[in-house]
């Protein structure tokens, strides 16, 4: 038995075990998808701009046409990527019945797009934006389209005002009702699979935390090691889509085929 097979083997167990499992994951999920993680050096949207100074909501209120110039490639290659086998695991995991919450720092809506049903969104995502004067919202398609029809690239509201992405901006607010529901999810785990992440953001930081003082267990499926191993019942930093096969194939699940491509 490979290292993998082992501790996919008694990653499954204690899955199996639990009465409530949860997942948190992080950018490392959606590599595979060819979204780069921005924290690795020298890769990613982010190495040639501060987005600090970019992606504040400050920047956003002082020059929605520069914020927009960024953002607007951001979408455009956001909105192309597919979710991979790793979305698709825990898709299978909670059709399964043993998983029961997906709670994501990612903004790339892959989770959604795969289908998972109880999924928590704590930094937003890409899917809407929102107008701050009259707070309609917009999906991701017709705001794409206003970049690009509009003539200084600025998607305006129907009332005029620059929609805002409903992704948390520097500077802004997390979302107070996903936050409490992330913070719930995790009191109330027996086990919480933290993956793709380095467990070193806030609100991430804090949940597998709050796992751990209920009296639950946590799994860390991530490469590069985080401020909580040692406190990890099983610690797997490898591949994530070969792990989570490996997880799910300890447990007679299989991970469907993918659908045929979106026309
Ligand atoms: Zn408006």
């Amino acid at each position: 038995m490979s290292a993998t097979d082992t501790a996919a083997a008694r990653l499954a167990s204690l899955i199996g075990e639990a009465d409530s499992v949860v997942a948190l994951t992080g950018a490392g999920i959606s590599v595979p998808s060819g979204i780069p993680d921005f924290r690795s050096p020298g890769t990613g949207l982010w190495s040639n701009v501060d987005p600090i100074e970019v992606a504040h909501i400050d920047a956003f209120r002082r020059d929605p046409k520069r914020f927009w110039s960024f953002y607007d490639q951001r979408f455009q290659t956001l909105g192309d990527k597919r979710p991979n086998r790793a979305h698709a695991a825990l898709v299978e995991l909670e059709r399964a019945g043993l998983l029961d919450a997906v709670i994501t720092q990612n903004i790339d809506r892959l989770h959604d797009r795969a289908g998972t049903r109880n999924l928590v969104e704590v930094h937003g995502s890409i899917a809407h934006s929102s107008c701050l004067v009259c707070h309609l919202r917009y999906e991701l398609e017709v705001v794409r389209a206003r970049c690009a029809g509009g003539s200084d690239g600025v998607p305006r509201c129907d009332c005029g005002a620059p929609l805002k992405p409903g992704v948390v901006l520097f500077g802004e607010y997390l979302p107070v009702e996903a936050i409490g529901q992330a913070e719930s999810l995790a009191a109330g785990a027996d086990l919480m699979l933290c993956i793709g992440s380095s467990l070193e953001v806030y609100p991430v930081a804090e949940l597998p935390l709050r796992t751990l003082t209920s009296g639950g267990r946590i799994a860390i499926l991530t490469q590069g090691r985080t401020p909580l191993d040692r406190h990890a019942a099983v610690r797997m930093d490898g591949d994530v889509v070969d792990e989570l096969e490996a997880v799910l194939a300890a447990l007679g699940l299989a991970i469907p085929e993918a659908p045929p491509p979106e026309p």
